[in-house]
């Protein structure tokens, strides 16, 4: 196992942290022996994937664990659909891991560099009102506890643990093997337009029922929304891939590169932020193509960003987004970074930010450099908080265990799985404290 110690940094820029130790095991027995070894010695210990969450959640302030090592396909049950992965692939290489058997992920986020681990812990999702999030295509979880016991925690084996561990907040246990429920390959016809942002509000549920997978961005000071919806064909269905330069052209260089350098722009001179996101508006979204479904669910994003997102009831998402647009206008904001709507299937799981309600999704970004953000993330968790909303645990908030009790009828019952997988809290950190208390 190979250990060291540098400093840390999350992908938004948001949380800097320098372990004691930072350690690589290369197999699971490594993990329980540190575990051990950190529960005896009175220690704290973090697993940490990819550093994608804009929350203090993955920060380890004492030791920190990366599952790179524990990675790839372990073994695939191609009569169930079902695959299990180390904990430390990342997302990105899991469709070629399991293409071979004819398999696929059933949804998808927004990017894929985060780990299989780091993803379900936060409850990461997707878009589409039928489908949940990337826990709920969990089949089976192996995890060290903090007693250092290497359990599985499946439909047969600690099934009353498995809507805790599936979404964990890497509270329970360091998970080194995940097992996903998969779906026959397919393919998706994606259709990406500018309509009136008023009538995709007015119609927002019925696009939602009505499509496998909508979601859209509102770019602030314009009334244009840019939609997505995709819908499922079979995997033999006939192809219509973006060519590689258009491609290229839209994601690396317009999405990307060119949106950098306006940021960047609108940062220093904030005066041009409308003209400039009418600009963004009419030069993205504008495109229909038909490709496999992770090259369509998943983009690359290379310009830093800050991020908090809730989960809504469904239903509330437009009132919502009214009350956004109304305070950037009354405040005068300048915002340059686009305002993401999607939403997810209610699900059973304790912590998922769907739990037992069907969900609507509201994102809000700045740009990593922008100064004084605070005001816009405050105003916007408050009415957030107005309409029943529940923080992404990988994205900014404010909220406390008491709060997020009210929030969450399960979470008495989380907590109790804690205090059984992990009595002496070697998997705390100062967020764990926060949202779960001590
Ligand atoms: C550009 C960008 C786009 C994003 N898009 C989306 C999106 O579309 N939808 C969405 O819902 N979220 C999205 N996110 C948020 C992101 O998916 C989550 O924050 C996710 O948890 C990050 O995964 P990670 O591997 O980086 O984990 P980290 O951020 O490193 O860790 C997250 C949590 O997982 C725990 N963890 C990690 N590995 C283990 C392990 N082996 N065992 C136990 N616990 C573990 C950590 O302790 C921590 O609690 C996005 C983030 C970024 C930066």
């Amino acid at each position: 196992m190979s250990r060291s110690t540098t400093a840390w940094r999350n992908w938004g820029r948001t949380e800097l942290a320098v372990p004691a130790q930072r350690f690589v095991p290369s197999h699971v027995g490594e993990v329980a022996e540190l575990v051990r070894g950190a529960a005896s010695d009175g220690r704290r210990i973090r697993p940490v994937g990819a550093g994608h969450s804009f929350s203090s959640i993955a920060v380890a302030d004492d030791l920190h664990v990366d599952l790179r090592r524990l990675s790839g396909l372990l073994s695939a049950d191609v009569d169930h659909g079902q695959v299990t992965l180390g904990a430390g692939t990342r997302l990105a290489e899991i469709p070629a891991l399991i293409s071979y058997y004819g398999l696929a992920m059933p949804n998808l986020g927004d990017i894929d560099a985060q780990t299989i681990a780091g993803a379900i812990s936060t409850g990461t999702h997707g878009t589409g009102s039928r489908f949940g999030g990337l826990s709920t295509q969990v089949a089976a979880v192996q995890l060290t506890t903090g007693t250092g016991e290497l359990i599985t925690v499946s439909a047969a084996d600690h099934a009353d643990w498995l809507d805790a561990v599936r979404v964990g907040l890497g509270a329970l246990g360091v998970i080194t093997a995940v097992t996903l429920q998969c779906v026959p390959e397919f393919v998706l016809a994606a259709d990406e337009r500018p309509e009136p942002l008023e009538r995709v509000l007015e119609e927002f549920e019925s696009r939602c029922d009505g499509a496998d997978h909508f979601e859209f961005y509102w770019f602030p000071h314009t009334r244009t929304a840019l939609t997505k919806t995709n819908t499922r064909l079979p995997f033999g269905a006939q192809r219509a891939a973006l060519p590689p330069l258009r491609r290229f052209v839209d994601d690396t260089l317009v999405s990307n590169e060119l949106y950098r350098i306006l940021c960047a722009l609108q940062s220093r001179a904030p005066a041009t932020t409308p003209t400039i996101n009418r600009l963004a508006e009419k030069i993205t979204g504008n495109r229909s193509f038909t490709d496999r479904s992770d090259h369509v669910f998943t983009t690359k994003r290379t310009v830093r960003f800050r991020e908090m997102e809730y989960a809504l009831p469904r239903g509330q998402v437009p009132t919502v987004l009214r009350r956004l647009q109304k305070l950037i206008k009354e405040r005068d904001w300048r915002i340059s970074f686009p305002i993401e709507v999607r939403s997810a299937a209610a699900d059973p799981l304790w912590l998922s930010t769907a739990h037992d309600r069907l969900t609507g999704y509201i994102a809000v970004h700045r740009y990593w450099r922008d100064r004084d953000t605070e005001p816009y993330f405050d105003a916007t968790e408050e009415i957030m908080l107005a309409h029943d909303g529940r923080p992404h645990w990988g994205k900014m908030h404010t909220l406390t265990a008491d709060q997020l009790r009210t929030r969450y009828p399960r979470f008495d019952d989380f907590r109790a799985v804690r205090d059984q997988l992990d009595p002496q809290r070697v998997f705390a950190n100062p967020y764990l404290d926060r949202v779960l208390g001590r």
